[in-house]
């Protein structure tokens, strides 16, 4: 296998292939490279130049025909950051691509003071290509067919996930954090169950690569609900009570059945994100207080 930096090159069937990072936290996610017959399919481009360059030189190394095609799971920006590096046309949600619109002068630069040790360079956004709506796309391959399909808004408003039939596999994106705690900051958390059940129907028998994390089965999905649900019925526990500070509630309930996951501290996000969710807030939206939810953030980390 191909040597890389920051990844580990896991096959999944023929022509199919997950670029695994080797930590899984704070933008550092995984890429999918599937050979379609005359070029390769790439799944999330990774958030700076530098890893996207790596991309491109693992599907070299491989042997694998030329990228010229991106699919992003999501708008976040370890998905779609390096899609300029990749150069080939790029797939999102409708949503995704409405996400991106509104973030395109504000990203990376609004992430880069809470994140100093990352390099931003050369990470961007560029407008998708291609728009995918609910009904999803089929992409027709050599081998067989990969279903990208959208189960509603969960990690993000505009989620992607794509089941490449021949190789058994499913590309989550971030509706799949395995070991890593799951984010919903820009979601819903009440979508995001929703779409797990759904996940789990497609993902039967087959192995799943999520955003972040080691590859695994539909095994990993009951963690991932169970502690979307203990998140969400905290929050509405704690706000019966006249308790409405995401870093107290945080406290309060812990990490229930994800314990000893990293990233433990998004839970204050994920608290946050449960909240506006109980007064009606739609998906995508920014918190207004985002400084001040990343400062508490970082103090329940240094609890
Ligand atoms: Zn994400």
């Amino acid at each position: 296998m191909p040597k890389c930096e920051w990844c580990s090159v896991e096959k999944l069937g023929d022509g199919v292939y997950a670029l695994i990072d080797r930590d899984g936290g704070w933008f550092l996610s995984n890429t999918g490279l599937v050979d379609m017959g005359s070029y390769t399919l790439v799944i999330d481009t990774q958030y700076n130049e530098a890893r996207a360059r790596d991309v491109l030189q693992v599907i070299e190394d491989l042997g694998l025909p030329a990228p010229k095609l991106v699919l992003n799971t999501h708008h976040h920006g370890d998905h779609a950051w390096g899609n300029h590096v990749i150069g080939a046309p790029a797939i999102m949600h409708r949503e995704a691509a409405r996400m991106v619109e509104a973030l395109r002068d504000l990203a990376p630069a609004m992430y880069e003071p809470f994140f100093p040790q990352l390099d931003f360079t050369g990470s961007k956004y560029t407008r998708p290509d291609i728009i995918v709506g609910d009904e999803g796309l089929t992409l027709q391959a050599d081998k067989g067919s990969i279903h990208i399909r959208y189960l509603g808004p969960a990690h993000t408003p505009g989620d992607l996930v794509a089941i490449v039939d021949w190789a058994k596999a499913v590309f989550a994106g971030d509706l799949v954090f395995n070991k890593v705690t799951p984010l919903a900051l820009d979601g819903t958390i009440q979508g995001w169950l929703r779409a797990l059940d759904e996940l789990e129907k497609l993902a039967d028998g087959k192995k799943i690569v999520g955003g972040h994390g080691p590859i695994a089965d539909k095994k990993v999905l009951s963690g991932i609900r169970g502690y979307l649900r203990h998140v969400l019925e905290g929050a509405r526990e704690a706000l019966e009570e006249g308790i409405t500070d995401p870093l107290a509630i945080a406290r309060r309930i812990g990490p229930g059945p994800l314990r000893g996951w990293k990233e433990e501290e998004r839970l204050v996000l994920n608290v946050a994100r449960a909240l506006m969710g109980l007064h009606g807030r739609p998906p995508g939206e920014i918190p207004p207080d985002l400084p001040e939810l990343a400062r508490k953030m970082l103090e329940y980390r240094g609890q």
